[in-house]
């Protein structure tokens, strides 16, 4: 496995795969890497020859700038994990090799844009899709890896790939959880113990939708999820949803499509975001 920090180098190291045929995978995360990221690694090694796995914390995507400056980077042991999952590349620049001068951006990305996780992070997706965006210039991937445990963030980059008309493969990758429940996430190793208990409380209120979503109307459901989650103390709620997938707008027609339940919460001082598809 080779460890890249520069977009030069990337290229040059890429290029003769390209021109071999082989078809380059992209898995991008911003390190802390748990079981989780490995899933990803192992879903692209299923569908292309080499895998590119990126490791940046993009300043652009926070919010909060002390969310930012705690963000955990472990890198030894990502470096380790990777090389552990087998994948071939990891890229891993500085915040100059990204953006080496300020830069505007902002593009079109829908109305679901400014809902749930873009209500509470103003600009978020913004942040997100530019770093992606010059990600996937930088590797020029066939197919990229993202997961579900990221919904709204996956829904934004499709929005991204087709405003820019890019003909890369986006591919959503199931959440991978604790044997408890808890979703893994880089997140979950700022919760103090008794944090770590109550975080339970939104799978099992997502669990809890789903196992009942065919004995009570979606606003019972929604009531009683919100019960659930609003009894555990230490837990401070943010959203609760019953949402159509494409549009991530209320839904509480129960005949409808697809439907996703999606939460975020604070738990102590760490905030979490989970979800679960209802049918
Ligand atoms: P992050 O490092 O948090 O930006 O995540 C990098 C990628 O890993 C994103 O596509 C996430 O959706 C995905 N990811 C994070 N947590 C999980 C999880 N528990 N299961 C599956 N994928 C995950």
């Amino acid at each position: 496995m080779e460890v890249i920090h520069t977009i030069t180098a990337l290229k040059m190291l890429l290029e003769p795969r390209k021109l071999a045929q082989q078809k380059i995978a992209l898995v991008p995360t911003m390190g802390a890497l748990h079981k989780g990221h490995v899933s990803l690694i192992k879903i692209a090694q299923q569908y292309a020859d080499i895998v590119v796995c990126s490791i940046f914390v993009n300043p652009t995507q926070f919010t909060d700038p002390k969310d930012l400056e705690k963000y955990p980077r472990p890198l030894e042991h990502d470096i380790e994990m990777l090389q552990e999952a087998g994948c071939d590349f990891v890229f891993m620049p500085l915040v100059k090799e990204m953006y080496p001068a300020p830069e505007q951006w902002h593009i079109d990305l829908g109305n679901a844009e400014f809902l749930l996780e873009g209500e509470f992070r103003k600009g978020h997706y913004q942040g997100v899709t530019q770093i992606v965006k010059k990600l996937f210039d930088a590797v020029d991937p066939d197919l990229a890896f993202f997961g579900q445990k990221d919904f709204q963030q996956i829904l934004m980059i499709r929005q991204m790939v087709a405003h820019f008309g890019l003909t890369l493969e986006i591919i959503s990758c199931p959440i991978i959880r604790e044997d408890d429940g808890l979703a893994m996430s880089s997140r979950n190793i700022h919760l103090s113990a008794e944090d770590r208990k109550n975080a339970l409380v939104l799978n099992k209120a997502l669990q809890y939708v789903k196992d009942h979503f065919n004995d009570y109307s979606i606003e019972e459901l929604l009531q009683k999820a919100i019960d659930i989650i609003n009894s555990t103390t230490g837990v401070e709620l943010d959203y609760f949803t019953i949402a159509n997938t494409d549009t991530l707008l209320p839904e509480y027609n129960k005949g409808a499509k697809q439907l996703i339940a999606l939460v975020a919460a604070k738990v102590g001082e760490t905030r979490l975001i989970d979800n679960m598809m209802l049918d």
